[in-house]
């Protein structure tokens, strides 16, 4: 991608973190692991930080997505968490930039298989305004990622729109087709509510791999020969709309507010990350063209956001922190 493909807009507001302690029990959709997530309040520019129970920070940014098959993972120093895009998207669409997340097990808690759950423990939480402006970001031409079956394309917008098509052989699921405009409002009510879906016939094979292994009625649509197996779909077109969640929620793995009309077909947690990989990747070409301009020292760096976080927040001194 070409550097100049992409700009910083002003005027997208102030960052905001949580405004207290929350927490939420759980067990993860995929290990099956009963887990504790506790949402705190952070510092300005210290984006979203998963914290392991031994301590392990772990940055919820695309350089520590470890894997993109089923659900967004990441690592650090040997730990992994997992499954986090539903808890991402809330907080993106919320407008929360900051935050600590603690996990006691290594995948987020997957509550109802939506990001609903994750949504009221944020305004449960309420928001506070920080000093300390966000740096959204735009396209000014379009952009690909993917091939003729499935791919994103971004197009420059002033809105943030997702235009999706899902279109998948199984006759439950058929081609759905959503477009929106994705305010606050229209994630809380249109898209957070979409559960997560599987397909009956993949359950075993999944459960070998140690994916699913959490996996219910309870916190997922399953999709059996001819019918979903669940009492009721929440929308005709949930399977569409959740992938519309998870795309919002891998997105806010930029850190940065965005803006501009995605167009996607069939793609999935490793093609969003691929975009977001593209888009960082174009930030870092642009910031090394500014030469003449002055640079703010490691602003987004995790060394930077220790700084501000230390002392006093909590935070102990990781060993291996260094080495980032
Ligand atoms: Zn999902």
């Amino acid at each position: 991608m070409a550097p100049h493909l992409l700009y910083t807009r002003p005027g997208m507001g102030y960052q905001r973190t949580i405004r207290r302690q929350v927490s939420v029990d759980g067990i993860g959709l995929h290990s099956g692991e009963p887990v504790k997530l506790t949402l705190s309040p952070a510092a300005a520019d210290t984006g979203i930080l998963f914290r392991a129970a031994d301590g392990t920070l772990v940055p919820a940014d695309i350089e520590h997505v470890v894997d993109g098959r089923a659900a967004t993972t990441l690592g650090a120093f040997g730990v992994r968490v997992r499954t986090i895009e539903h808890l991402m998207a809330a907080a993106a669409a919320l407008g929360i930039d900051n935050f600590v997340a603690d996990v006691s097990a290594e995948e987020v808690p997957a509550l109802d298989g939506s990001a609903k759950p994750f949504v009221d423990l944020l305004y449960s939480a309420g928001a506070v305004t920080l000093p300390v402006p966000r740096r959204a970001v735009g396209v000014r031409e379009p952009v690909r990622v993917g091939d003729g079956n499935r791919w994103i394309e971004i197009a420059p917008s002033d809105v943030f729109r997702i235009t999706y098509t899902l279109d998948n052989p199984h006759p439950v699921v058929g081609c759905q087709v959503v477009s929106l405009e994705v305010s606050e409002s229209v994630f809380v009510d249109e898209l957070a509510p979409a559960r997560t879906y599987g397909f009956l016939k993949d359950v075993a094979a999944m459960r070998k791999n140690g994916l699913a292994r959490g996996g219910s009625l309870d916190n997922a649509v399953v999709v059996g020969r001819r019918s979903v197996l669940n009492d009721s779909l929440r929308f005709d077109d949930e399977f569409v709309r959740h992938k519309m969640l998870d795309l919002v929620g891998d997105l806010w793995l930029l850190g940065r507010p965005f803006t501009g009309h995605i167009t996607a077909r069939n793609a999935g947690h490793a093609l969003n990350h691929e975009l977001v990989a593209a888009m960082v990747d174009a930030l870092a070409a642009e910031r090394r063209q500014r030469v003449a301009r002055p640079q703010t020292q490691a602003a987004g760096t995790l060394a930077g956001r220790l700084e501000r976080l230390m002392p006093g927040n909590g935070f102990s001194s990781h060993p291996g922190i260094a080495a980032l």
